[in-house]
């Protein structure tokens, strides 16, 4: 009889239990050490609390659009144990499914802190002492957790990193969000329709600075028009706290004043401590471990997914990482559509209006001479738009003039993370827009902006 490979993770949050529940599926030993909950941060502090407070202040917005939807104003009134109770059950909801899908594949999970003991063994201090597992193959996914710069001392009072503000102990009156990426940008939007004042403090010259600037121009419009300050090209240097409430300290002397502060400014690798250096495991000047296109690092047999790789931080990467590890160490030829191209991957940034992105964006192209065609069309000509009362925002879908192939697209406007998907389709799968044109969609839906663009 085979003997089944020994697969010990560590981390069981996307990346990690998604690399569990497909090696056992495919016949491996699996054990996951988790010191804290399967699900990950991307449960507990990310990707689920966050847009859990983003669709309560979405529902009050809903509440106060009443008006044009026929109703009498209405009112909302937020109820911040109410809130607060709705994440924990959200969490504990996903995070039962995925300790059931774990149980029910026969995946062992460790409760511990694990750190490699050696390239082929893991040691893990639990609760009741520690325990040595051996392994054929070992992954790594640590995830991240937020950057504190030196001259900053989050108190998780008035001072706060994104762990701590699900919901804070008081509600801000006004906050300041230092960081305008897609994190920085959310929590904007999250504390403006919770009725918090924000200002923004923006240390380049617009938000969201990765991104098209026309979908960037288009957030900053709708940040104005909500009362949201932007102090553009101010790079925070220190924080005060004065009067109950705190001073942020910009490097141009502009100094930004609110009840609370909100740090927003990226992500470190949870890499130190595991031993990966002692093992001989090659990490780059940041602490992320160094992985090929099957996400192994310089050691064969130790793989690496997730945050702590290095890629795009994104829990959807992770997870599609972690399923594409678990083919690999069972010694399947990873299949095409597994192979990750990261520059394909779909994103959202969950504001209002909410923005989505895939492949090739238009000033990418420009910046790098690359002939393309850009189609755009706006939702206020969409039926759905309107009977939403929402016609905010457009589709642009970026295509290869000589062969039709759709490179790319941008979506503002409602639902842009789901519309998206259509593009991410069209675009992982090297479709011509007469493809997207051709799909028969539902009438009336946002969707039919899409092939209206592509036509
Ligand atoms: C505010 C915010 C919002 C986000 N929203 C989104 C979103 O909407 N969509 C999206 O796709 N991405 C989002 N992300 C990014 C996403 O959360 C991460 O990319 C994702 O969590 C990465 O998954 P992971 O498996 O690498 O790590 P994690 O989810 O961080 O899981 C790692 C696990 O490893 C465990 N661990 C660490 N060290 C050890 C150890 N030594 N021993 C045992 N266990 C250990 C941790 O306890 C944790 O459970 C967001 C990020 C932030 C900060």
């Amino acid at each position: 009889m085979r003997v089944p490979v020994r697969l010990v993770i560590l981390g069981g949050g996307p990346a990690g239990n998604q690399a569990a529940t497909n090696a056992a599926r495919l016949g491996a030993d699996v054990t996951v050490v988790e010191r804290d909950v399967v699900g990950g941060a991307a449960h507990l502090w990310d990707c689920i609390p966050s847009k859990a407070m983003i669709a309560t202040g979405a529902a009050i917005e809903f509440v106060e659009r009443a008006p044009g939807m026929g109703l009498a104003p209405l009112q909302a009134v937020i109820d911040a144990g109410a809130m607060k109770h709705r994440i924990l059950s959200i969490e504990d909801k996903l995070r039962g499914s995925i300790e059931a899908l774990l149980a029910d594949q026969g995946v062992r999970v460790v409760r511990g802190t694990g750190r490699l003991s050696g390239p082929h063994g893991v040691v893990v201090s639990t609760a009741g002492g520690t325990e040595e597992i051996e392994a054929d193959a070992i992954l790594v996914a640590t995830g991240s957790r937020p950057r504190i710069p030196d001259w900053c001392r989050p108190d998780g009072d008035r001072v706060l990193t994104t762990r701590q503000a699900y919901p804070p102990p008081t509600m801000p009156e006004h906050l300041v969000v230092i960081g305008s990426g897609v994190t920085g940008v959310e929590f904007v939007h999250m504390f403006a329709s919770l009725g918090a004042g924000v200002t923004l403090v923006v240390s380049r010259q617009q938000v969201l600075p990765k991104k098209d600037p026309e979908v960037a121009a288009a957030l900053e419009e709708e940040f104005l028009r909500r009362g949201v300050k932007l102090l553009i090209g101010a790079r925070a240097v220190g924080i005060d706290h004065e009067d109950g409430g705190v001073a942020v300290r910009c490097d141009d002397g502009r100094v930004a004043r609110g009840s609370h502060a909100l740090l927003a400014i990226g992500s470190v690798p949870n890499s130190k401590g595991l031993g990966l250096e002692e093992a001989g495991v090659e990490v780059d000047e940041l602490g992320y471990v160094r992985i090929n296109q099957h996400c192994q690092s310089n050691l064969p047999h130790l793989y690496a997914a997730g945050d702590v790789s290095g890629k795009l931080p994104l829990s959807s990467v992770a997870a599609m990482q972690g399923r594409m590890i678990a083919e690999h160490v069972m010694g399947m030829q990873a299949r095409e559509h597994r192979h990750l191209d990261y520059d394909k991957a779909a994103q959202a940034v969950f504001t209002e209006p909410e923005i989505a992105e895939v492949g090739v964006a238009e000033a990418e192209a420009f910046a790098t001479g690359r002939k393309i065609r850009v189609t755009k069309v706006p939702f206020s000509s969409n039926p759905k738009a309107l009977i939403n009362d929402d016609a905010r925002g457009f589709v642009k879908i970026v295509s290869d003039p000589a062969t039709g192939i759709v490179l790319g697209g941008s979506i503002v406007g409602r639902s842009a993370a789901e519309l998206i998907s259509v593009l991410a389709l069209a675009v992982n799968c090297n479709l011509r827009v007469v493809d997207v044109v051709d799909s028969l969609l539902v009438h009336p839906s946002l969707a039919e902006s899409l092939s209206e663009a592509a036509e």
